[in-house]
């Protein structure tokens, strides 16, 4: 750092600096700290860019208080402690000329190249390229486009699918990524009625594999009807979306009312209550092609008398396809689209058929969302050798932090009007956690137990718990969300899954929960009175939580990542100097406690990431440093369930399996998945690609 200031003296500096790990020095000069653009010598150290980004945030708040000060100070100070991280998007360019301080975007595609509202394929296109050039990431869903061969009209020519015009969103993220801030990412959907629904499945497989669409998660969209008919041993229509408007192309609000027909098919029956009330009303505010909601039957009804089905498949042949591609290389994942919607706060603004790329946002078109995780390691207190959680603490943080992320809002500068407008209209954020499995491993609770379960469930209660207390706090301060309407928002709260069902659900067995609960501890928790001001006061936001996979922000918070298991607890890395191990922190004390921190035992380690069936290991440390793939897959599920039923985004989560898994284990996830009410779900079979992220044994 002299180096960087010149002038600068070693002790001049704050001892903040000092307080991170080698990897999180590593990935903050790498991307995060800025430069001077001619020299490129850094200009900041981290502590300044956590001054940065607190001052910046804090300034908004200079439009409804005079507390800017204040604020400042709180959310330094929660960031630098590294209790608090928002999103890569917010470090980098909060207080620079870069004005996109979120992380996920979802962008709609309609059945034409341009358009006049800048929803055809080429204005996404560009969108896409403006929201990554500065760190976000973006999704799609392609289910509008007309199925590859098919009929266009203007030229008399042929369509070329949805998979051909993916490639172009893909070409975009490749060329973007050289002069970008990060390696852009995208979710590409598909709905699971669409034509070309088998290739898109097949898209990432066999000659496809490693290298097709590298840049893309893709996901298949399924509906509660589709699960019933791989349940039954049933059939699925495929259905062509350009043929179900065809004959209406003038007649403007029949046109939409087809085109929507399967988009906005939901077959919950008080969603059709409320809807039809609010349209009976009269002053329903977004256009008539965004409200349409009918029934499944209904829109098949429609969907034959327009002559729009193709054809129908056995729905466990096209499940097994689903599954099999996803173990034989991690894609497609599934989108439960009818838990999305069933579950989305303000569905009255229409259906949800996309979310960003790892999942953990499902968004309405042109609806973004910034996120922010809470380190939960650092609400850990000692007491008698053991570790317990300070819950008050923890909820008092989550305010602090929740603060922050709502004045990320009025902050952002999106690059197109229709993405703040969407964002100012609901002001969703998403606050979520990582360093889970290190906060059990220092517990002593194994991932796989009843145990973590219980423990996940309390804590994501008592994080939106309290992140719905400061929302209505904000709402009181500085008004709720424009589109709050307490009638029709249906908070999560209302009908939150129990534990027990969750577990009977997956089979395990379970004592008694509410003891188990008991001890650790949990403070009361009264929605009742929450729901009451709630009613009076409204929500600032129209979702507080997310889980999202803080593949970055963990790194630079030294812990693990998101609500993940440790993935290895060492791992050798060869570079140009020699061999090195690095080892994970949290268990590396334990060894130290032991005394079996010698080089021989840890090199040992090294060679698998693993200690299970190490005979120096004692049972005890085995059940609480399981990796992430020895743990059953059934545990990864229920912590993602757990997680899941108190937040009211998504959660993103890797379901890790050993390389010899077959493949049915897949398609019993996915089944489980739906059933657990998981919002998506993605598998990946350990060494099923070329490159992979994470690495277990020897790093290059
Ligand atoms: N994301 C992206 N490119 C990346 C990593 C992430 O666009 O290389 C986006 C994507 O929408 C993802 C979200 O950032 O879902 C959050 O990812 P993560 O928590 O890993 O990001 P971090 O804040 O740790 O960088």
């Amino acid at each position: 750092y002299n180096h960087v200031f010149g002038k600068g003296k070693w002790n001049d500096f704050d001892p903040v600096d000092s307080s991170f790990t080698f990897n999180a020095l590593k990935v903050l000069e790498a991307r995060y700290l800025l430069k001077n653009t001619e020299s490129l010598r850094f200009t900041e150290t981290p502590s300044m860019m956590f001054k940065r980004v607190a001052r910046h945030l804090a300034s908004v708040e200079g439009r409804y208080n005079n507390n800017t000060e204040v604020y400042e100070r709180e959310f330094y100070k929660i960031m630098s402690e590294l209790k608090f991280i928002p999103n890569s998007p917010t470090l980098m360019n909060a207080g620079t000329r870069n004005g996109v301080l979120s992380a996920c975007y979802v962008i709609p595609v309609r059945d034409s190249l341009t358009t006049r509202n800048n929803d055809g394929i080429m204005d996404a296109v560009r969108a896409q390229a403006l929201i990554q050039q500065q760190g976000g990431g973006t999704g799609f869903d392609f289910s509008e486009l007309r199925p590859e061969g098919d009929i266009v009209g203007s030229t008399q020519g042929v369509a070329s699918g949805p998979l051909s015009f993916m490639r172009l969103f893909d070409v975009t993220t490749e060329v973007i990524k050289q002069g970008g801030k990060r390696r852009g990412a995208n979710m590409g959907v598909l709905h699971v009625w669409h034509p070309d629904i088998k290739r898109f499945i097949k898209a990432k497989t066999g000659e496809l594999k490693d290298v097709f669409l590298q840049n893309f998660n893709i996901s298949v969209g399924v509906y509660d009807s589709f699960m019933r008919a791989v349940e039954n041993d049933g059939i699925f229509p495929l259905i062509n979306p350009r043929k179900t408007w065809l004959k209406n192309t003038l007649d403007i609000d029949s046109k939409f009312y087809a085109v929507n027909l399967m988009r906005y098919s939901i077959e919950e029956e008080w969603v059709q209550e409320e809807l039809i009330k609010e349209l009976e009303k009269n002053d329903w505010s977004i256009p008539l092609h965004e409200s349409k909601i009918i029934t499944w039957e209904e829109a098949l009804a429609i969907a034959e008398n327009e002559k729009a089905i193709v054809n129908y498949v056995k729905a466990r042949d096209l499940f097994k396809e689903m599954t099999d591609s996803a173990w034989e290389g991690g894609d497609p994942g599934v989108l439960f689209i009818d838990t999305i919607n069933r579950k989305h706060p303000t569905w009255y603004l229409g259906k949800i058929n996309a979310t960003n790329p790892c999942g953990e946002e499902p968004l309405l078109e042109w609806e973004n969302c910034n996120l922010g995780s809470i380190n939960l390691t650092k609400y850990l207190v000692e007491e008698n050798g053991k570790y317990k959680i300070n819950w008050v603490a923890l909820g008092n943080d989550v305010k602090i932090a929740i603060r922050f992320l709502d004045n990320v809002i009025d902050a952002n500068r999106h690059p197109l009007s229709q993405i703040t407008k969407a964002n100012l209209k609901t002001r969703k954020i998403g606050l979520g956690v990582m360093g889970w499995a290190h906060l059990l491993a220092m517990m002593k609770i194994p991932y796989d137990s009843v145990e973590a379960i219980v423990l996940a469930y309390k804590l994501s209660e008592w994080i939106a718990y309290n992140a719905y207390l400061e929302s209505i706090e904000l709402a009181k301060e500085k008004g709720p969300f424009p589109e709050f309407k307490p009638d029709l928002y249906r908070p999560i709260w209302r009908d939150a899954r129990k534990i027990e069902d969750l577990l009977s659900i997956a089979n395990i067995e379970h004592g008694n929960i509410e003891s188990i609960i008991k001890a650790f501890d949990t403070p009361e928790i009264d929605w009742n009175k929450l729901e009451e001001e709630y009613r009076k006061y409204g929500l600032r936001n129209a979702t507080v939580t997310s889980i999202a996979p803080t593949g970055t922000i963990s790194i630079i918070g030294g812990t693990s990542s998101s609500i993940e298991p440790l993935f290895a607890l060492a791992f050798m890395r060869i570079v140009s100097v020699g061999t090195f191990i690095e080892i994970d922190k949290v268990f590396l004390k334990e060894l130290e406690k032991l005394g079996l921190d010698t080089p021989n035992l840890i090199s040992k380690i090294a060679e698998t990431g693993s200690i299970q069936g190490m005979d120096e290991i004692s049972e005890e440390l085995k059940r609480v440093f399981k990796t992430a793939h020895d743990i059953d897959p059934i545990w990864h599920m229920l912590q993602q369930a757990s997680w899941q039923v108190w937040v009211d985004a998504g959660t993103s989560k890797t379901i890790n399996l050993r390389r010899d898994e077959p493949p049915e284990t897949v398609y019993n996830i996915y089944l489980l998945a739906w059933k657990l009410g998981i919002k998506g779900i993605t598998v990946y079979r350990d060494k099923s690609k070329s490159i992979q992220v994470l690495e277990k044994g020897i790093k290059k």
